[in-house]
């Protein structure tokens, strides 16, 4: 942990103060709101050891972050079945394109892009009766942390404005592809993207994705160590979109972002970091994670390739 440590402090140091160009989410209003300044970063080690530096404790909306969380759900409750219903291609287009449903008739490319996690989420809400509280409590079990919750105020700030989000339930409606009403689909996932963490909740939450062993608070196993390989892939290679290469060309990590500007990176057997930086490059990842994670990975030779 200690030469983690030195390279986190440098790292921080030098881009603190950098502006990075790029530039805050307002397509959902309420997240316009945030200070573009906040800079945090959490790291936590498979056998629990941990650092943060800068606003690793302050809470944030994790938006697509929170695709993973769905996803693990979803994949322990369906098993294999669930690659009928969503693929695991990168898409090479933007997070909340509607382009190639047509082509590939209402089968999302994959779990994380806007299209697939509402796949996702049409499964959780045919599942349980009442799909927030329980998916909250499922998360709030994995770490043991009590204190996550959904924003109010975000979620129905892009119930107003996510116009995409419901066109894209309802072409996929008209493939057959979701089973419920598309209210309630678009209700559980504009709530499970509003979930507020901190660097520090989200580098604990994610663990089980970096350690075999990982026990919840309940003793059990998160994902068998086949699943959690297969998250693990599908992050590598989807888990930022139509940068998805860049991002593991420059950091060579799985990771995911989210428009909120978060990062998770997980090194398989070894941590899960998570930096926050709300401005957002022209592709939707955050520029200060990004290049906060490729300094990371370089001098701590620490990427998985
Ligand atoms: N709630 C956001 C949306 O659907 C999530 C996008 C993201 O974080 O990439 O537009």
């Amino acid at each position: 942990m200690e030469t983690y440590k030195k390279i986190i402090e440098d790292i921080y140091l030098e881009l603190k103060n950098v502006d990075d160009i790029g530039k805050v989410a307002n397509y959902i209003p309420e997240l316009g709101n945030v200070n573009d300044k906040n800079f945090g970063i959490h790291i936590t080690t498979i056998d629990k050891n941990s650092f943060g530096i800068g606003d690793h404790e302050k809470k944030f909306s994790i938006q697509s972050i929170s695709k993973i969380l769905s996803l693990t759900l979803a994949y322990k409750l369906e098993g294999e079945a669930l690659w009928d219903r969503v693929d695991v291609e990168p898409s090479g287009n933007p997070f909340n394109s509607l382009q190639q449903l047509e082509s590939d008739k209402g089968i999302p490319r994959n779990p994380f892009i806007n299209a697939g996690a509402i796949v996702i989420s049409d499964i959780l809400v045919g599942h349980f009766k009442n799909p927030k509280e329980d998916f909250l409590s499922f998360c709030k079990g994995i770490s043991n942390n009590p204190t996550l919750n959904y924003s109010e105020k975000v979620a129905q700030s892009e119930k107003k404005t996510g116009f995409r989000n419901k066109a894209l339930c309802n072409f996929i409606k008209s493939f057959g592809n979701i089973k419920n009403d598309t209210e309630k689909v678009l209700d559980f996932y504009f709530h499970m993207c509003s979930l507020r963490m901190s660097c520090k909740d989200l580098s604990e939450i994610f663990l089980y994705l970096a350690d075999d062993n990982f026990l919840c608070q309940k003793g059990k196993r998160i994902l068998t160590e086949s699943q959690a390989k297969r998250i693990n892939a599908i992050m590598l290679t989807c888990g930022f979109y139509d940068e998805s290469g860049e991002f593991a060309f420059r950091v060579g990590l799985p990771g995911k972002s989210g428009v909120g500007g978060g990062i998770v990176a997980i090194h398989p057997d070894k941590f899960c970091i998570t930096v926050w930086s709300p401005k957002l490059n022209v592709k939707g990842n955050s520029y200060k994670g990004m290049l906060f994670l490729e300094k990371f990975t370089s001098k701590t030779e620490s990427s998985i390739f």
